[in-house]
């Protein structure tokens, strides 16, 4: 089934663009010219994408953007004439996915749109994989454990977590801020040095030879990443 794009934009002529640039992609579009009209189709039916104008009549979009969020997981790329890098991170913080500044390149929104549907489907897939494949290992959210050719690891439940959400993301690395964000608690002592030790704690279980992994890898400067 096509995608469902909602375009939400008050200037006729960019909304008619938009329309037609989406329809010609083979997505299913839909318009609104107001915040009101906006929120009443998101009420009305799911989409898989909204593109968000932010000067509307009848308000800010990034309001918009906040209230959708609060609701739904759908993805929202603002259009806006506003390029200053501070509009774009309250943009981004108010929980848009993107953020293309106008007067835009037709074929870098629709690059973009599919990026985030793209990405969007991934993410659903993995949240409801109970059983994840990467490479030699195979992650099992019902054992709470890892295997490797079969084999249980025997990981403890925050070594798991941690091997979780590097197989959440297949073969992509994952950086070191991330894992320390969603593993250990504001107020938990989570230094780069924590999560070393969780790393080498796991290579210790999975890998033939820790000191030369094979499954977990290390992206120098960055974070870490399963081999795929
Ligand atoms: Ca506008």
């Amino acid at each position: 089934m096509p995608a469902a794009v909602l375009v939400v934009e008050d200037e006729l002529l960019t909304r008619q663009t938009l329309e037609a640039l989406l329809a010609r992609e083979g997505f299913r579009v839909t318009t609104a010219g107001t915040i009101a009209e906006a929120m009443a189709e998101v009420g009305r039916r799911a989409y898989d994408l909204i593109l968000l104008d932010l000067m509307l009549p009848d308000g800010d979009g990034l309001n918009a953007c906040q209230r959708i969020r609060a609701r739904h997981q759908t993805p929202i790329v603002i259009l806006s004439t506003r390029s200053a890098l501070e509009d774009r991170v309250v943009g981004l913080e108010t929980g848009a996915d993107d953020y293309i500044v106008k007067p835009f390149e037709p074929r870098e929104v629709v690059a973009r749109v599919r990026a985030q549907l793209r990405r969007a489907q991934e993410l659903s897939r993995t949240e409801r994989a109970e059983v994840l494949h990467i490479g030699r290992l195979v992650v099992d959210a019902a054992l709470q454990d890892a295997l490797v050719d079969g084999k249980p690891a025997g990981l403890t439940q925050k070594e798991f977590q941690l091997v979780h959400l590097l197989a959440a993301r297949g073969g992509k690395a994952v950086s070191r801020d991330f894992l320390i964000e969603q593993l250990w608690a504001e107020d938990e002592l989570a230094s780069d040095k924590n999560v070393a030790v969780y790393i080498r704690r796991i290579r210790q279980k999975i890998e033939r030879n820790p000191e030369e992994p094979e499954i977990l890898l290390t992206v120098r400067g960055f974070g870490y990443r399963l081999a795929s």
